[in-house]
C-alpha cells in the first residue's frame, strides 16, 4: 500500500494539483498560503529558494496523534532535504559545506505575526567553524548564529525573548552602538556563547533542529495567540497549518545584501508602482521588527540598481499571475534578487477601488472582477469623514497611535475623552466632540453614546451592545481596545506609562479599529470624480435593479442625482411641514373648528408646498419622483401634552406676578393659545398613535388635505413643464390596508388633476401608487393592484406591522438585548427578513405582475441601503430600492453584485 505523501517539493506543483480537486483553492488548503505561492512562483520561474512543504494534513494528524509525527512523514523530510543538498551542493549539518535552512508556518489564510518562522537551522559550533572558513565572514556567520538560538529559544523552547535581548542589549551598550549590526564578530561570538547557556535545550544536532521546529510549527496551531486570532477573524479551526522548509539566502552577507518587503501598489492610496522598506545587511524580521532604520524601495534603486530592475519585474509578472496586487518578501543576497514570499496585499478602501479600477484597465481583470472586488463597505468608506491620511502618518510617527481594537463602527471620531454618559451629554451640551470611553456599555449609556462623536470600548467584541448601538446610529466605534484600562472612579485611562485624563483629545478610526491620542484632522473623502465614479458607472451597467433616493428637499435630491439616483423613491411631505416658519400654519389648520376655516389654513401652506415641489421636479429633471402624501398622525405637529402642561403652569405663575397690563394681556392670550392646544391634544389623544389616524385614513377622514397636496403636486408639475422640464410625478397613498380606501383617495387626486390640467391648459403624465406597509395591503395586493399604477413597500412599517411592535419603543428596550443574547438572529429593522416580511412582498409583486408584466415595485425602507437586503431585492424581482442619498453609492455597487451573484 503506497504510504501518504505528507511532504511536496516546491518543484512539485503540477503533480500536487494533479493529485485534487478544487483548484487552487485546494492547493492553498494543503499547502498553506506561503506554500502554494512559494511553489507557484518556483513554476513562474521566479527564483525562490529551493525548499519543500509539508502538509496542513501532516499538521492534523500530528494534532490528531497527541504529539507524534505521522508515519513516514520524517524519512520523506530527510528524502526533500537531500534533493536540496543534491541542487546546491551543500549538505545538511556538514561543516564542510553547511546548508542552512529557515522552518516556516504558513496557514491557508494568512495569520500576521501568528505563528513562527525560525531562520538559519543547521547551524551548530561545527557548522559555524566551517562557514567561517567558506565566507571568510565571522561576523555573518554569528549574527545567523545568535539569530538561530534566540528563534529556536522563544518559538520551540517557549522562552521569552526579552532574556535574548538583554544580553543584546548589554553587549550594544558596553561597545557603545545602537544596532546590533555594529557588533564586532568577537562580540556576537560571546553573544552566542551567552544565548547558548540560556537556551539550555538547544541541540546541537541539525536534524534534531529541524525536527524540533517542524513540531513547534504545528504545535502553534492551537497555541493562545493562533486560536484568538482565529475566532476574532473568523477563520476555521480545524484547518492546520503547513509548514515549509526552505534553503537559506542571506541578505546579511556584507553591504551587497539586502532583505525588505514591499507591495507592487500603494496599500495606502493604490498608486501604482512599488512601494515598502528594505534594510542592507540584515536578516528577515529586521525590517519589520521596527530595530534599525528601514529606507523606503526607491534608495533601492540607487544601491542596487539591477536588483531593483530585477523586483519590478517579478511584481509585474506576479499582478499578472494572480490578478491582483501583491505583497511581497524579497533578500538580496551578494547582488541577487531573491523571492520568499508573495501574497494578496492588505489596502484601505481608498486603495481597494483605485487598485480594481486600475487592475480593470490595465487588462488584467475585467469590470465585473472590479466591481465584486471592492465591499460595500469600503464604497461607504468614501461616505464618512475620514482621519487625514497625513495626519495619521504623523500621529503614527510620533507613537500616538496607542491602541487598535475591533473596527465596529466605520468613519473617523475626533472629541475629548468622556469617561461617563452624564459627562459626555453635559459636554456635547456646551458644544464639545466628545469621545465616550467606557469598559463596556449597557443601555443606560445610550444617552452619552448619542450625545459622542464617536464610542471607544476595552471589552466586548462586534456583537456587543456598543458596537450594534453604534452601528445603529452610525455613531463611529473601535471596542475591545483591551490594551487599555479604563478607571470609572478616576475618570481616566491608563495603557502603561500612559494616562488620558477625562478632557483629553482622542482621534478614533472605526473602519481600521485604529486609537490616537490627540486632535487628528479629518475630511470627507470626494466621490465625483476619480476612481470610485469609474467603478460606479461599471456598476450600473451591471446592475438591472433600479436605485432612488429617499429625499424631502430639493437639496437632498441634487445631492442624490449627484451620487447617481435615478429618481426619488420618497418624498415625505410632512417634513416640509415641520420647518419653522410652517409649522404654525399647519398647527392652525389641526386647531381649526370649520373646514372653512381649515382651508384657509391649508391655502397658507399650498403655496409653499408647491415651491418645495417644483424644486424637487427640477432636481430629478426627466426621472420619476414619489411623493407621498402626509402620513403622521396629526399630534406629531402639536406639542406635547408635558410640554403644554408645563408652559401653562408657568404662564400662570407669572401671570400673579404680573407687573403690566400689556404684560397681562400678553400673558393671557399666550395662555389661551395652549389651552386651546392642550384641549385639542387631548381630543387628538391615541393609544397606539402607529396604529391610529394616520396615512390614507386621514387623507379620507380631512380630505382637504389630500386636495390641497394633489393640488400643489400638479400645480408645481405644470411649472416645470411650462420652463421645458420633464416631470414626472408619482403620487402614493401611505399605509392602505382596504381597496375602498385607495379607490376614495385615488378619486380625489384624479379630480384635483383633471382641474389643474384643465386651468393650464397642459397635460402631464402623472402615476398614482399605494404603499404596501401593512401585512393586509400584501395580503390583499391583488385587489390594491387594480386602482394603483405602482407599489411602494414601506419596509420599516411593513416590519414594525409584521412583527406587530413598536420600533421606537423596541429599540430602547429589548431589541438591543434580543439581538445579544441570539433570541433574534438578525436586526429586522437593519437587514430585510426574508421568511416573514419577505413572504408578504414575495405575495405584492406576484399580485402586480399578474396584472402587468412591469408593475413598478419598489422598497422604500432603511433596507434599501443595506447590501444583504438588496441582493434579496434583485433576486425577487423588484424595480428599485430607495434609500437615503448617503446610501446611493452603496446600493449602486450592492445591486451590481447582487446581479453579478445571480448570473454566475
Ligand atoms: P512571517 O509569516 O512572520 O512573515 P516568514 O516565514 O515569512 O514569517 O519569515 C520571516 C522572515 O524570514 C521573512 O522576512 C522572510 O522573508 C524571512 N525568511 C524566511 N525564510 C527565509 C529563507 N529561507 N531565506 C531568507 N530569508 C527567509
Ligand atoms: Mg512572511
Ligand atoms: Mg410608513
Amino acid at each position: 500500500m503506497p504510504s501518504t505523501t505528507w511532504v511536496h517539493g516546491f518543484d512539485r506543483l503540477d503533480e500536487v494539483e494533479a493529485g485534487l480537486d478544487g483548484g487552487w483553492d485546494s492547493v492553498r488548503g494543503l499547502l498553506g498560503g506561503k506554500g502554494a505561492n512559494l511553489a507557484e512562483m518556483t513554476r513562474l520561474g521566479i527564483p525562490v529558494p529551493p525548499g519543500f512543504t509539508v502538509t496542513t494534513r501532516a499538521c492534523l494528524s500530528y494534532l490528531d496523534g497527541d504529539g507524534r509525527l505521522p508515519d513516514g512523514l520524517w524519512s520523506q523530510v530527510l528524502h526533500a532535504l537531500h534533493a536540496i543538498e543534491d541542487r546546491l551542493d551543500k549538505r545538511f549539518g556538514d561543516p564542510a559545506a553547511p546548508l542552512l535552512v529557515s522552518c516556516r508556518s504558513g496557514a491557508k489564510f494568512s495569520m500576521p505575526g501568528m505563528m513562527d518562522t525560525v531562520l538559519n537551522l543547521g547551524l551548530n559550533d561545527e557548522t559555524a567553524k566551517g562557514l567561517v572558513a567558506l565566507t571568510g565572514d565571522e561576523h555573518f556567520v554569528f549574527d545567523s548564529y545568535r539569530r538561530l538560538i534566540q528563534m529556536f529559544g522563544t518559538v520551540v523552547l517557549g522562552l521569552r525573548d526579552e532574556l535574548f535581548e538583554n544580553v543584546l542589549s548589554d553587549a550594544r551598550h558596553v561597545r557603545g552602538v545602537t544596532s546590533d549590526a555594529d557588533l564586532s564578530a568577537d562580540e556576537l561570538r560571546t553573544v552566542v556563547a551567552r544565548f547558548r547557556d540560556l537556551a539550555a535545550g538547544f541541540p546541537t544536532d541539525p536534524a534534531e533542529q529541524l525536527r524540533m521546529a517542524i513540531e513547534a510549527v504545528f504545535s502553534s496551531w492551537n497555541g493562545r495567540r493562533a486560536v484568538d486570532y482565529r475566532n476574532a477573524a473568523g477563520i476555521a479551526h480545524d484547518l492546520g497549518t503547513a509548514v515549509n522548509i526552505q534553503a537559506m539566502v542571506f541578505g546579511n552577507l556584507g553591504e551587497h545584501s539586502a532583505t525588505g518587503v514591499c507591495m507592487t501598489r500603494s496599500g495606502a492610496t493604490g498608486l501604482p508602482g512599488l512601494e515598502g522598506d528594505f534594510l542592507v545587511n540584515a536578516q528577515g524580521e529586521d525590517v519589520v521588527s521596527g530595530t534599525r532604520a528601514t529606507r523606503p524601495i526607491e534608495a533601492l534603486a540607487q544601491v542596487m540598481p539591477t536588483a531593483y530592475a530585477e523586483l519590478q519585474a517579478m511584481a509585474a509578472k506576479l499582478e499578472a499571475r494572480y490578478h491582483e496586487m501583491q505583497d511581497i518578501e524579497f533578500t538580496v543576497e551578494d547582488g541577487r534578487l531573491w523571492l520568499l514570499q508573495t501574497r494578496d496585499g492588505k489596502r484601505t478602501a481608498q486603495a481597494a477601488v483605485r487598485i480594481a479600477v486600475d487592475l480593470a484597465n490595465e487588462g488584467l481583470i475585467g469590470r465585473a472582477d472590479a466591481v465584486r472586488r471592492v465591499t460595500p463597505s469600503q464604497v461607504d468608506f468614501f461616505l464618512h469623514p475620514q482621519l487625514a491620511v497625513a495626519a495619521r502618518q504623523q500621529a503614527a510617527d510620533e507613537g500616538r497611535l496607542i491602541a487598535t481594537g475591533l473596527n465596529v463602527s466605520p468613519g473617523a471620531a475626533v472629541g475629548v475623552a468622556a469617561f461617563d454618559p452624564d459627562v459626555a451629554q453635559r459636554l456635547a451640551g456646551d458644544g464639545r466632540q466628545v469621545i465616550l470611553v467606557r469598559p463596556e456599555t449597557k443601555p443606560d449609556d445610550v444617552h452619552g453614546m448619542l450625545a459622542a462623536e464617536g464610542i471607544l470600548t476595552t471589552r466586548g467584541g462586534r456583537t456587543s451592545h456598543a458596537a450594534l448601538v453604534a452601528r445603529q446610529f452610525g455613531k463611529p466605534a473601535v471596542v475591545g481596545v483591551g490594551a487599555l484600562e479604563v478607571d470609572l472612579v478616576g475618570h481616566r485611562a491608563t495603557m502603561g506609562e500612559l494616562v488620558i485624563e477625562e478632557g483629553d483629545w482622542l482621534s478614533l478610526d472605526g473602519s481600521t479599529g485604529e486609537v490616537y491620542a490627540g486632535r487628528l484632522d479629518t475630511f470627507v473623502p470626494d466621490i465625483s470624480d476619480g476612481w470610485l465614479a469609474t467603478l460606479l458607472g461599471w456598476a450600473d451597467d451591471l446592475r438591472t435593479l433600479g436605485v432612488r433616493a429617499n429625499a424631502d428637499y430639493p437639496a437632498d435630491a441634487r445631492r442624490a442625482r449627484d451620487y447617481g439616483a435615478e429618481g426619488i423613491g420618497l418624498c415625505r411631505t410632512e417634513h416640509m411641514f415641520f420647518q419653522s416658519e410652517r409649522l404654525p400654519v399647519m398647527q392652525r389648520m389641526i386647531m381649526s373648528d370649520s373646514v372653512t376655516e381649515r382651508r384657509d389654513a391649508l391655502a397658507e401652506l399650498e403655496p409653499l408646498q408647491r415651491d418645495d415641489f417644483l424644486g424637487l421636479f427640477r432636481a430629478m429633471d426627466g426621472l420619476p419622483v414619489i411623493i407621498r402624501l402626509v402620513d403622521p398622525p396629526l399630534h406629531e405637529f402639536l406639542p406635547t401634552f408635558e410640554e403644554l402642561s408645563k408652559r401653562i403652569t408657568d404662564a400662570k405663575i407669572r401671570l400673579s406676578a404680573a407687573g403690566s397690563l400689556d404684560e397681562v394681556d400678553d400673558l393671557l392670550g399666550r395662555l389661551r393659545r395652549d389651552e386651546d392646544l392642550l384641549r385639542q391634544v387631548r381630543a387628538l389623544h391615541e393609544s397606539n398613535p402607529m396604529l391610529g389616524l394616520r396615512g390614507v385614513r386621514l387623507a379620507i377622514r380631512h380630505p382637504e388635505i389630500l386636495q390641497m397636496q394633489a393640488r400643489a403636486i400638479f400645480a408645481a408639475a405644470c411649472d416645470a413643464a411650462e420652463e421645458g422640464g420633464g416631470p414626472r410625478p408619482e403620487v402614493m397613498i401611505p399605509l392602505t390596508s382596504d381597496a375602498g380606501e385607495l379607490i376614495r383617495a385615488r378619486q380625489v387626486i384624479d379630480s384635483e388633476a383633471a382641474a389643474v390640467f384643465a386651468d393650464r391648459g397642459i397635460t402631464v403624465d402623472y402615476l398614482v401608487g399605494t404603499m404596501v406597509e401593512t401585512p393586509r395591503a400584501a395580503l390583499t395586493a391583488d385587489k390594491l393592484a387594480e386602482h394603483a399604477d405602482f407599489f411602494s413597500v414601506g419596509s420599516n412599517d411593513l416590519t414594525q406591522t409584521t412583527y406587530a411592535l413598536s420600533r421606537d419603543d423596541a429599540e430602547t428596550s429589548f431589541l438591543i438585548d434580543y439581538l445579544r443574547t441570539g433570541v433574534y438572529d438578525h436586526d429586522p429593522f437593519s437587514s430585510l427578513d426574508p421568511d416573514g416580511v419577505g413572504l408578504l412582498i414575495d405575495r405584492a409583486i406576484a399580485a402586480a405582475r399578474t396584472r402587468e408584466d412591469d408593475f413598478e415595485v419598489g422598497v422604500c425602507g432603511e433596507h434599501g441601503g443595506d447590501p444583504a437586503s438588496i441582493a434579496w431585492c434583485h433576486a425577487h424581482g423588484l424595480t428599485y430600492v430607495s434609500c437615503s442619498p448617503f446610501r446611493v453609492p452603496v446600493a449602486r455597487l450592492a445591486a451590481a453584485q447582487a446581479a453579478l451573484a445571480t448570473a454566475s
